[in-house]
């Protein structure tokens, strides 16, 4: 899943790319993705004809803000967003241009006609992509956004506000750094990255880390959130840019699907445990607990 470096690489590009445009039309093969309003034809209307304004993330939701709206795109497990032109022929959206002919990019359920004459396509394999319409004095209620913890990249998000966040939590360090009410924006990669960084076992009780344990947590988090946001997220997965394009995190992960490898560390091998249904790797070496 997208988390927040590649959501917030493909926010930059949209920005950069379409902001200011006005939407023409929609088209979609899988109106079940668009939430609300539910009738694909309501949904037209509600976004035909609006410019927009600019793009904003907040935790993992891409946010088009058009005059009195905002279009909320979520891409979930598969779905990223990409921006160029296609001919849609027999059910099938196909290009010609370059990255766009890769498979992972032709999954497009969701089409938006720019005026441009460009096209911002959603290209989403598994289907699991959420798409809404919410007028903008309603989006800070909606439940995808006002349970959201804190942007960790936020230069207000300091040490100390971090530490109270943590203050009343229980569970494990891995499933607290994934829980998106507790911070927003950080998902199975990586928790695992930071955790290894930092040096902490991802079963750790969050209760019996000790105040130096959190500052390289905190540090961790940091650093390794923007270093991802410099390659452009992380495209082991279906993850792509805007044009199509890997980002390069995957090259340098130390841990997240590196079971059985030598660790960069202390060339031990690396392990995976299973944490509530999701996967965490680490170090077992490296990540005492
Ligand atoms: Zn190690």
């Amino acid at each position: 899943m997208p988390e927040l470096p590649e959501v917030e690489t493909t926010v930059k590009d949209l920005n950069k790319k379409i902001k200011g445009l006005k939407i023409q039309d929609v088209w979609t093969d899988w109106a079940k993705m668009i939430k609300s309003p539910k009738d694909f034809n309501t949904f037209k209307k509600e976004i035909v004809g609006e410019k927009i304004k600019k793009v904003e993330r907040r935790g993992k939701n891409i946010l088009f803000r058009l005059n009195s709206k905002t279009l909320l795109i979520h891409q979930k497990l598969t779905g990223h967003l990409l921006i160029g032109k296609w001919i849609l022929k027999n059910k099938e959206w196909k290009s010609n241009n370059g990255y766009l002919k890769e498979k992972v990019n032709q999954y497009i359920h969701l089409m938006f006609y720019l005026s441009n004459g460009k096209m911002l396509g959603l290209s989403d394999l598994r289907k699991f992509g959420k798409v809404l319409v919410v007028d903008n004095k309603n989006l800070e209620n909606l439940e995808d956004i006002k349970n959201l913890g804190p942007e960790p990249l936020d230069k207000k998000f300091t040490f100390n506000k971090f530490k109270e966040v943590f203050k009343n939590k229980r569970g494990k360090i891995k499933q607290v750094l994934i829980n998106q009410t507790v911070i927003a924006g950080i998902g199975n990669i990586y928790s695992d990255e930071i955790l290894f960084e930092a040096k902490i076992h991802p079963l750790k009780d969050v209760q019996k880390l000790k105040k130096d344990d959190l500052k390289r947590i905190y540090q961790a988090m940091k650093k390794i959130l923007r270093r991802a946001i410099v390659l452009r997220g992380d495209s082991m997965r279906d993850y792509r840019d805007t044009a199509g394009k890997k980002g390069r995190y995957q090259e340098i992960q130390k841990v997240y699907q590196r079971e059985g490898k030598e660790c960069h560390r202390c060339k031990n091998k690396i392990k995976r445990i299973k944490i509530s249904g999701r996967s965490g790797h680490y170090c077992p070496d490296c990540q005492k607990l």
